[in-house]
């Protein structure tokens, strides 16, 4: 039986957030857009952030994919798309407080209460640095070293794009600390404080947030600050990359429903030649093109979530949905400004900002050519066959 139905549940919860983006976030659009115009501050203030996950939480809604026992609400994955769908038609960067690293969870008692706890209490920043200059899509050639000196380990190297990384507290980083082996059992992750000495350059982007350079000379963290397993870190790092591809296009997808909604009334209300925008076949086929595109990407996002929350191996859907999600969502937001004309290309409407901002969805977190020959691999390679999507 293939069941398309939303639970009771997450019909609500989807509700609540709505209402939620819709009362507290929304409004907040004019005020952010001229901030952010008149080059202040992108986004919202950390205070203003708080204010709102605080307001939030006063009806529970504080840790969305945080296990209860830690205080959160420990939602199933496809609850979390949703949340992620209606959080996406605000371009007002807000999220739910309460959530940490998923591999922060591998912390063993002490780094419990000094990293993952303030985390999820919102008292601590982190940031997950692998990439470096060398070293994107190709991240087993990562160079940044970590040789052992006494009870301590030293750390040399410079990583780059590293989001909140001139804002975290610490950073989860990945060093080689056995060249032979690589990223074959010789990657480590280290939790490393900001007092330990690393600097952070912030790198100046087409989007209206931008993440740090990391350097670090000679940096001494003790063993203690090993998460997890000396050598067993770019299996924590692939963790952390596939905790949640699927919420990256989920969100796009908000932002696709909003957008396509922008483009249907200005197509009503714009007049030319005597007649509503609304009228043309050319700008009826746009909007059709845009819906389709948007159904079959919400399934591509429910049906990678739902495979997570089932416990199946879920890689496979979540490129296609993160690669689709993508392409489309770029796509759309194309549209949509074309169908405003001039309109659309002015500061005066966000959908040049969403133009800018979407568009890193093609490139972070594996850009289209790592999705693309990740799903190439497993057909080619026989890890999944075609049409086997629903055995
Ligand atoms: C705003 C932003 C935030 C980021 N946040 C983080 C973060 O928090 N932490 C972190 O560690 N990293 C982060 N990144 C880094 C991001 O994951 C990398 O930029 C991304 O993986 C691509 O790596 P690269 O930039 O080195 O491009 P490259 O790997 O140099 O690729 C360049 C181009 O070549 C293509 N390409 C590469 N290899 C192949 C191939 N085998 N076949 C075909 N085409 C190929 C790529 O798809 C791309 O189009 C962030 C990046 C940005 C822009």
């Amino acid at each position: 039986m293939v069941d398309f139905a939303l639970t009771e549940e997450q019909r609500e919860i989807r509700s609540w957030v709505r209402t939620f983006v819709e009362r507290e976030v929304m409004p907040l659009e004019t005020e952010v857009l001229r901030r952010e115009r008149r080059g202040e501050t992108h986004g919202l203030t950390p205070e203003e952030l708080r204010d709102l996950q605080l307001l939030a939480k006063r009806s529970d809604f504080w840790g969305i994919l945080t296990p209860t026992e830690y205080g959160g609400m420990g939602l199933d994955p496809v609850s979390a798309a949703l949340v992620e769908i209606e959080l996406g038609r605000s371009f007002v960067p807000f999220r739910f407080g309460g959530d940490a690293d998923n591999i922060l969870y591998h912390a063993n008692a002490q780094q419990r209460e000094r990293y993952l706890l303030p985390t999820i209490a919102g008292e601590r920043v982190s940031c997950f640095a692998i990439t470096e200059p060398g070293a994107g899509s190709d991240a087993k050639a990562i160079r940044t070293r970590a040789h052992r000196d006494g009870a301590d380990w030293v750390i040399n190297g410079e990583k780059t794009f590293i989001t909140r990384g001139h804002e975290a507290d610490f950073a989860m980083v990945f060093a080689v600390t056995d060249p032979a082996k690589g990223a074959n059992g010789g990657v480590t992750c280290f939790l490393v404080d900001r007092e330990a000495g690393w600097r952070s350059e912030p790198i100046s982007t087409m989007g209206e947030w931008g993440p740090a350079s990391l350097v670090f000379e000679d940096v001494r963290v003790p063993e203690a600050n090993v998460l997890g397993e000396v050598g067993r870190g770019f299996e924590l790092a692939m963790q952390w990359i596939g905790k949640g591809r699927y919420l990256l296009p989920a969100r796009a997808l908000g932002a696709c429903e909003r957008l396509l909604a922008m483009a249907i009334e200005h197509a009503r209300t714009r007049e030319t030649f005597g007649a509503p925008l609304a009228d043309r076949q050319a700008i009826q086929w746009m909007i059709a093109d845009s819906q389709v595109e948007i159904e079959a990407l919400r399934l591509l996002v429910l049906h990678a979530a739902w495979q997570v929350g089932h416990g199946r191996d879920s890689r496979h859907a979540q490129s296609i949905a993160k690669l689709y999600g993508g392409v489309k969502a770029n796509e759309i937001v194309d549209r949509v400004l074309q169908i405003h004309g001039g309109m659309g290309y002015t500061r005066e409407l966000p959908i040049e900002r969403w133009y800018r901002e979407l568009r890193l969805l093609r490139i972070y977190e594996g850009t289209d050519e790592i999705q693309r020959r990740t799903i190439a691999r497993d057909l080619l390679k026989g890890h999944v066959t075609v049409g086997s999507t629903l055995s």
